[in-house]
């Protein structure tokens, strides 16, 4: 009931999505961005409950808000460094994921769990400001100085600057993939798998995401249409185990071309055999794309040096090459993506941040 009456009057179906009374606010980002500004306790008519950030110069730029930044950030905090850590959304990746096993210390935590625990361990220290909602479009050196300016126009500068602003999910740049994006496209099927218990849907990815993604959603959909170019690219395992559910319709060799809807929601995809051929119509209320990630490093592009892959170059004291630039974690070239690796390597150059600034003193 409460699901049909979000869609009634959002047209909108993801969750969360958040009124103020009867005032629409929009989906979680939207809230966060209205929250980084204030806007959100003046709507509620009260003080604001943290004073904003100031744009001070600082020792330390932090630009993220995954596993990586927030170690980071502990780590320049605990060395009586200043620092001003500034992320589009807190949590990163891990946010999104249902469960973890293979994070020290923990035999099973859920992703949201651990990374509340980062951001708690975070604000215990004084020292590092915390900017939500704020998406850094250019870094730059600017006066000597490293500087983060955000799409909202504020301007954050520091000695000093870690990016590790991880990745994000790659698109599909199917027909209609844009136009039906919340409205029956996801990028997460942890978050929108419950949306759609009991429908038909599609998965569009043959690596373990896409496995992955299709064994979460069968234990809750009528159906679930897994598509992938040949050679599917999962581990054996979990192959094996989607081979085996009975719910999930194998499409090797099979590419979604065009997803389709009725203005409101999708209704269908169209897939087509990988060398061309004739496209075959499924009936599907969601499609779920889960084709890899992409790195997120374009805002430092005429900065430092990507790979091929976009990803950042950094030796392994996590120096890009620009006096004082680090960076950390899933934006750069290590090889493993992992949350171990990438709090690790945020410490690293947390580490390198306050040796450069140690030698320059
Ligand atoms: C479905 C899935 C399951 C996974 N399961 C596991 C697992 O079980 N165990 C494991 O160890 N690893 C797992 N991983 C991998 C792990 O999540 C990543 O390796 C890890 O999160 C990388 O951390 P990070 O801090 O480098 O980047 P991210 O976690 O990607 O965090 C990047 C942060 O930067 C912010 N950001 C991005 N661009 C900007 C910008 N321009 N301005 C400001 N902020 C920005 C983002 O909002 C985000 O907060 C999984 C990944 C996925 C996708």
């Amino acid at each position: 009931m409460a699901l049909e009456e979000m869609r009634r009057l959002t047209g909108k179906n993801v969750v969360p999505q958040i009124f103020i009374g009867d005032e629409y606010i929009g989906g979680y980002e939207d809230f966060l961005v209205l929250d980084a500004r204030g806007g959100f306790d003046r709507k509620l008519g009260r003080a604001p409950a943290r004073p904003p950030v100031t744009e001070e110069v600082r020792d330390v730029i932090i630009i993220g808000g995954g596993p990586a930044a927030m170690t980071a950030a502990v780590y320049i905090a605990r060395k009586g460094l200043s620092a001003v850590l500034v992320a589009d959304q807190l949590g990163g990746q891990p946010a999104l994921t249902a469960g973890i096993e293979n994070y020290m210390g923990f035999q099973f935590v859920t992703g949201p769990e651990l990374m509340t625990r980062f951001e708690d361990q975070v604000r215990r220290y004084g020292g590092v400001a915390l900017v939500e909602g704020e998406e850094v479009v250019k870094l730059e050196i600017a006066g000597g100085m490293k500087q983060a300016t955000t799409q909202s126009g504020r301007r954050f500068t520091g000695r000093t600057a870690i990016i590790a602003t991880g990745k994000r999910s790659r698109l599909l740049n199917a027909s209609g993939e844009q136009e039906y994006a919340g409205r029956g496209v996801s990028y997460c099927a942890t978050c929108d798998a419950p949306l759609y218990a009991g429908e038909p849907v599609m998965v569009a990815g043959g690596g373990n995401s896409g496995m992955q993604a299709a064994l979460e959603l069968a234990a809750l959909c009528s159906e679930v249409h897994l598509v992938a170019p040949a050679p599917f690219t999962a581990d054996e395992l979990l192959l094996g185990k989607a081979q085996a559910e009975p719910r999930i319709r194998m499409h090797l060799g099979w590419r979604v071309v065009a997803i389709d809807g009725d203005g409101k929601q999708v209704t269908a995809a169209a897939i087509a055999p990988d060398g061309g051929g004739k496209q075959v119509q499924i009936p599907v209320r969601a499609v779920f794309i889960e084709i890899g990630l992409q790195p997120n490093s374009g805002f430092a592009v005429d900065l430092v040096r990507l790979n091929r892959h976009g990803e950042i170059e950094v030796d392994c004291e996590c120096r890009t090459g620009v006096p004082g630039v680090f960076a950390a974690g899933d934006v750069t070239q290590v090889r493993d993506k992992q949350i171990v690796v990438a709090a690790g390597e945020g410490a690293k150059a947390a580490l390198s941040a306050q040796e450069y600034l140690l030698t320059r003193r």
